[in-house]
């Protein structure tokens, strides 16, 4: 089965397209966190400007949608995009105009208005049932907004949904934008000969989620480590007693799965020798370093011994792919082990090595601790992230013009 990026090479780049006067149809990632009405992370803001900004400067109108939580077809308001126009109108200088819909004849009169360097932004496209369906009505209305086609959605290419396959196909033109070239480009770097020795680190939530795209890199990995809550049902496997900790119970299988898949690529394995624990997440402010876990605790960081331990073999790395991250890094108290190891990835990309971070939590962890700008990469994605990494040929991707 070809690669994500092999597929890719044979589609059509923003750079094929020609859009000097014509109406273009933007599908970014613009699923933004906010509160009180405020964007609170520009981010993917940030990564979707080059593409925009070529559009604009070759001539284009730009018609900009996405969606945004999960509104599940209703329309209410705190689901709407009025906060995402507001981070784009701060951080691209320029009038963003937000329409009231994504589809239907007011919205189609006000593109039509639309001349070059005009940039409207779309209303919630989840707020159509037709969306995550992806109903050919509603693929077809949004395409009869515009000429071309961009996809520069990488957090969602990994979706079947209208505005992902089913626009595509009709428009004249479906090409892939720079963040989605430079996502799959980069993470390639992890599937395609990566440099070695590849360190994978690998933490968070659950085995469940990951164990696809840890599998498929087994074979390519010289070590890994793991920790975050996903050591705690390691662990467990392990026969080792985890107290209270968060356990994922029925992925304990799994975990043996990942450990054998591990142990039959000759891949070292690294697990917590030591852990920051406490009675439960309030009573942060107690936690304590422990080597044996007391019944009455639960894990929630990795402790010193293991930071240092992990550190050491990270430091020879010449690549790097960390996802999840090592604790609770929400919580200060909690946040050293994802600190700690944020930092010893960061020195990789310092010394001419390779550091690719994935998932959205390990993402936010990197940007709290200032250590984004000394990774070599700092994907966008989650789910699509994982979904590139376990092999999987993205859907959005496919759907693009072949050259
Ligand atoms: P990502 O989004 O980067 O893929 P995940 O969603 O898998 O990461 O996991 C991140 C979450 O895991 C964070 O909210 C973090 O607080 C939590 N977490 C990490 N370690 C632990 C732990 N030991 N106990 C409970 N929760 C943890
Ligand atoms: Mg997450």
């Amino acid at each position: 089965m070809p690669s994500s990026a092999e597929v890719l090479a044979g589609k059509l780049r923003i750079d094929d397209l020609e859009p000097q006067g014509r109406r273009v149809l933007l599908r970014a990632d613009l699923n933004l966190p906010v509160q009180d009405g405020v964007v609170t992370d520009m981010t993917r803001v940030t990564a979707m400007l080059p593409t925009l900004r070529t559009l604009l400067a070759a001539g284009a109108a730009v018609v900009v949608m996405s969606h945004r939580g999960r509104p599940n077809g209703e329309t209410p308001e705190e689901f709407s995009m009025a906060p995402v126009a507001e981070a784009m109108r701060l951080v691209l200088g320029h009038e963003v105009i937000l329409l009231e819909d994504c589809i239907g004849d007011k919205v189609e009169t006000a593109v039509q208005a639309l001349v070059p360097g005009d940039v409207a932004l779309l209303e919630n496209l989840r707020c159509h049932p037709g969306e995550t369906a992806n109903d050919a009505e509603f693929a077809c209305r949004l395409a009869s907004l515009a000429d071309l086609y961009v996809d520069d959605a990488f957090g969602a290419v990994h979706r079947a949904h209208a505005s992902i396959i089913g626009v595509p196909p009709l428009v004249e033109v479906a090409a892939a934008g720079h963040l989605l070239e430079l996502e799959v480009q980069m993470l390639s770097r992890c599937l395609d000969e990566p440099a070695k020795p590849f360190v994978l680190v690998a933490g968070g939530a659950k085995v469940s989620d990951k164990l696809d795209a840890l599998a498929n890199l087994m074979p390519l990995v010289d070590r890994l480590i793991i920790g975050g809550a996903m050591a705690n049902t390691v662990l467990t496997y392990q026969g080792i007693d985890m107290g209270n900790s968060r356990i994922e119970e029925d992925a304990i299988e799994l975990a043996a799965v990942l450990l054998e898949c591990a142990e039959l690529n000759g891949v070292e394995i690294l697990l917590p020798y030591d852990f920051v624990v406490a009675a439960d997440l309030g009573d942060a402010a107690s936690a304590r370093v422990v080597r044996q876990i007391p019944a009455t605790t639960m894990v929630f960081d990795i402790g010193p011994e293991s930071i240092e331990r992990f550190a050491s073999a990270i430091a020879d790395a010449q690549t790097v792919l960390w996802n999840g991250p090592m604790g609770v890094f929400e919580i200060d108290e909690l946040a050293g082990g994802t600190q700690g190891i944020g930092s010893a990835i960061a020195d990789v990309a310092g010394r001419g090595g390779i550091s690719i971070v994935g998932g959205g939590d390990t993402a936010a962890a990197v940007s709290a601790a200032g250590l984004s700008s000394s990774m070599t990469h700092v994907s966008t994605g989650g789910g699509a992230t994982l979904d590139l990494l376990s092999g999987s040929v993205l859907p959005g991707i496919v759907a693009l013009t072949d050259r």
